[in-house]
């Protein structure tokens, strides 16, 4: 029996142990965030089920989910394409004009000796944002054909992994903090590109927004001719689809054909491991000048912390607030609280065990916003090349930078917050518990 706590979420049933041997349903789903075994109960458009124990969002149901998903993924290929091909932002100084447009923003790092950052570039502002555009279409359109339903799997999984990593809301930050910065020295002309992004970026939340993962896996799972193998074993919950079933550690998930794992494999080895790296390599990130500005002439290579500085002389206050929090502030906030979460379930922590998986949603949300200034640094190096009047190039810091992001980014996927209430002995499936 479910029952509704407010008017727009449900709180599903956690599933007793009274029936340890009970073959798993379709509405079971194992919380992501406390590793709960829970019911997710039959639930109207609107609602949002969520972890009776952690709160995280089990399930958001919407109306015509599917359907609406795919216009916006197909109006959003369409502003891509328009993106890609016209220019972002033209800069006039001292009678000379540059334009730039967001696919020529790789080469320029690449003319400069920065292949690294031009592939980070492609990577997130291209690549992915149009991988997950296309997949997302591949997947829905597929379900009204009759595409294999393994194929199907295959992309939808695809999706989920992509999707972090395009980052066109965070692109635009950085053209922001880029145009504000620019606007005070010369014209800085908005072409449509710009434009472009910024309802691509709008028609990307929806989509995301619209998207009942729940329905899809549903769907995909319905496509399936052979009905799921009734397996015995543990519950294992699927860490793409969520389908719960009972199975061993490594078998293929009966819907998805992703390997099941109890857990995230070496999650605190490699999470310390990427932490450490991220930690090293944040060190130069900070001494190591992030661009060099030169003005008729004069200039000096600047770091990212002068950078802030310099925003703060000309008395761009909220500018340099918001620099200043993506830059240094969320950068070590993840190093902190990543190693605070990796330490307190090492040793058995009991405490906090909301606030602390709250604090590790929080740390895998922010931590690509910090590419905000690579982004930046980006649209700088591009625009502004007019030799010993104006030019901007690319520093060691960058690239140190954006390895930092990455690292953090990779270490917050390889931690894996059900630990902390394994741990704590929430779930009965602490690893000393399972050998004995
Ligand atoms: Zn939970
Ligand atoms: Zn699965």
């Amino acid at each position: 029996m479910s029952q509704a706590v407010t008017p727009h979420a449900v709180a599903p049933d956690a599933i007793s142990d009274a029936a340890p041997d009970a073959p798993p349903d379709a509405a079971m789903r194992e919380c992501p965030d406390c590793g709960l075994f829970q019911r997710v109960p039959v639930m109207r458009p609107g609602l949002v089920a969520e972890c009776g124990r952690c709160g995280a969002v089990l399930r958001r149901r919407r109306r015509d989910a599917l359907g609406t998903t795919l216009a916006f993924s197909v109006t959003g290929v369409v502003l891509l394409m328009i993106a890609a091909a016209s220019p972002l932002l033209g800069f006039q100084l001292a009678g000379q004009a540059t334009q730039t447009s967001l696919s020529s923003l790789p080469g320029s790092f690449q003319e400069q000796g920065y292949g690294a950052l031009a592939w980070v570039m492609i990577a997130t502002t291209l690549l992915a944002p149009a991988l997950k555009l296309g997949l997302t279409i591949a997947v829905l359109a597929g379900l009204r054909t009759n595409m294999a339903p393994s194929t199907l799997a295959a992309m939808a999984r695809w999706r989920q992994t992509l999707t972090p990593w395009a980052m066109i809301e965070v692109f635009l930050l950085g053209v922001f903090v880029a145009y504000t910065r620019l606007a005070s020295l010369a014209v800085v002309e908005v072409g449509v590109a710009l434009y472009a992004l910024g309802a691509l970026m709008l028609v990307m939340i929806a989509a995301d927004a619209w998207l009942d993962e729940h329905a899809l896996w549903e769907s995909i799972g319905q496509a399936r001719r052979s009905p799921a193998p009734v397996g015995n074993g543990p519950l294992i919950g699927c860490d793409h689809c969520g389908r719960v079933s009972r199975a061993a550690p490594g078998d293929p998930c009966p819907r998805c054909n992703a390997t099941l794992q109890t857990r995230k494999p070496e999650s605190i080895a490699r999470s310390w491991a990427l932490l450490l790296a991220a930690a090293a390599l944040y060190i130069p990130a900070n001494l190591y000048p992030v661009m060099t500005v030169i003005r008729f002439g004069k200039g000096a290579p600047s770091t990212i912390l002068h950078g802030v500085e310099e925003l703060i002389q000309y008395r761009m206050w909220p500018l340099a607030l918001l620099v200043f929090a993506a830059s240094i502030a969320v950068p070590v906030l993840k190093l902190a609280s990543l190693s605070y979460l990796l330490i307190s379930t090492q040793r058995h922590a009991t405490g906090r065990l909301r606030d602390r998986t709250r604090l590790y949603r929080i740390v895998d949300f922010i931590g690509r916003w910090s590419m905000i200034d690579v982004f930046m640094v980006a649209v700088l190096v591009a625009l502004v090349r007019m030799g010993i009047i104006a030019s901007v190039t690319p520093g060691l810091g960058a690239v140190f930078f954006a390895g930092v992001v990455v690292l953090t980014m990779l270490a917050a996927f390889s931690f894996d917050p059900r630990l902390m209430w394994d741990a704590a002995g929430q779930t009965g499936c602490d690893e000393a518990e399972a050998e004995a």
